[in-house]
């Protein structure tokens, strides 16, 4: 061990060498259980929305999410061998998309350092849901590569794309990403989708208080009237390194007013069940939603828990399923399409793990500490994908 690993911050747990049982049959009336498309989980919610992390790697050091002192030169990431290939990202997502799945958003780590990912992303565009329809696919991305890979992207079938930016000012920016990239190159991404067709574009923005807080006006302002919907999100304490604390988090609540006092906002309704954004549209001066002008939308995980209509599952780089984005485990699908498994029996695992499932852990933290996280263990974001 070398003096400088000595004082290394070392996260409390690996947990990504350990991996629940898959549940037996017992969990269901009957061991097979056939698609249907109609999957609800114990509180009767559906499983429609698949996120998929196609690499644990990323350019990019953003504190609240791989910070340096723990992503640094010396981090294990997952060896090759160990992600999941391309036919068996798509062999689990037609499961998936057979018991009900309509969306999959693709994402890390930073989704485009992974190789050939237009491939993957052609083989998912191929699929269909039960009624026929194709799917809503769309990836999740920091936007440094966006310039040179819109268009690739767009001719392989990706449909959509959110793009995360923390603030236009570059020192600010450079600072939040940690490795001194130029906000401008993220805008050349940005201008490189519109140019492809990749819209309805969302800016993903995480707001830390004391750190960003001041360029929200400035990115509602740029973004109000450009057609992209910019999300604000609270920070959230996902992982357990980022050293998170409930005096960082500024409450959406608050992101609305700073933004309503300077352009108008009204409330919309959400445009489907399951959707973790509350909308805001900017008014017009009766006080109307001014649709030129568009929306944003506010993204409350922290004090606002969604989980009582959370249709979200999520499949880690290397094939484990987590039920929640703080779960402490996920289940080993990995090891069943390594295995013998017929698509029947990958189908009838997924069944009885969604049908099992009982996470809501921002609900049960907003009902039992709400300042404080649970402190419990849980992997990391850029490990099971935003
Ligand atoms: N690298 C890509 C990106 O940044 O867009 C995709 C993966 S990233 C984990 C997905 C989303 O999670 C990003 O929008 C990012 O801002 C968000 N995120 C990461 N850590 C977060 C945290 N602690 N709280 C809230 N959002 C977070
Ligand atoms: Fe990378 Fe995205 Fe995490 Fe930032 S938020 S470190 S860009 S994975
Ligand atoms: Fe879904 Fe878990 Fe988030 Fe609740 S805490 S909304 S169950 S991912």
């Amino acid at each position: 061990m070398t003096e400088r690993d000595t004082h290394r911050v070392i996260p409390l747990q690996d947990l990504r060498t350990s991996a629940l049982p898959l549940p037996t049959a017992s969990l269901m009336p009957s061991g097979a259980v056939e698609p249907n498309g109609l999957l609800t989980d114990l509180f009767s919610r559906a499983l429609r929305d698949l996120r998929i992390s196609v690499t644990d790697r990323c350019n990019f050091r953003c504190s609240y999410c791989m910070p340096k002192a723990i992503f640094d030169k010396d981090y294990a990431y997952l060896p090759h061998s160990e992600l999941l290939n391309f036919e068996e990202i798509t062999r689990l997502a037609r499961q998936f998309v057979a018991h009900g799945v309509q969306k999959i958003r693709l994402t890390g780590g930073e989704p485009l350092l992974r190789k050939n990912l237009e491939q993957l992303i052609a083989q998912l565009a191929a699929l269909r849901t039960p009624e026929g329809r194709p799917l809503d696919l769309t990836l999740t991305t920091n936007g440094a590569l966006l310039a040179r890979k819109a268009a690739a992207l767009k001719a392989a079938g990706l449909q959509r794309i959110t793009v995360s930016l923390d603030g236009l000012d570059d020192a600010v920016f450079r600072a939040m990403n940690d490795v001194d990239f130029p906000v401008a190159d993220v805008l050349a991404g940005i201008d490189a989708a519109l140019a492809a067709g990749l819209g309805p574009i969302k800016i993903n923005m995480v707001v830390k208080r004391g750190t960003n807080e001041h360029q929200i006006l400035p990115m509602a302002r740029h973004f109000r009237g450009s057609g992209m919907v910019l999300r604000l999100i609270e920070y959230m304490d996902v992982g357990a390194t980022n050293g998170w604390r409930m005096n960082d988090v500024l409450p959406s609540r608050e992101v609305v007013q700073r933004i309503h006092a300077d352009m108008p906002l009204v409330q919309l309704e959400p445009s489907n069940p399951g959707e973790t954004a509350q909308r805001w549209g900017y008014a017009d001066a009766q006080g109307r939603h001014d649709t030129a002008a568009g929306e944003i939308g506010v993204i409350s995980s922290v004090t606002q828990a969604f989980c009582a209509d959370c249709n979200r599952a999520r499949l880690s780089t290397e094939g484990q399923l987590y039920l929640c984005l703080f779960a402490e485990q996920g289940y080993d699908l990995r090891r069943l399409l390594r295995g013998n498994s017929s698509d029947a029996d990958l189908a009838s695992a997924i069944g009885r793990i969604w049908h099992a499932r009982t996470d809501r852990y921002s609900a049960l933290r907003s009902a039992a500490a709400p300042d404080t996280g649970t402190g419990a263990r849980r992997v990391e974001m850029s490990y099971i994908g935003g």
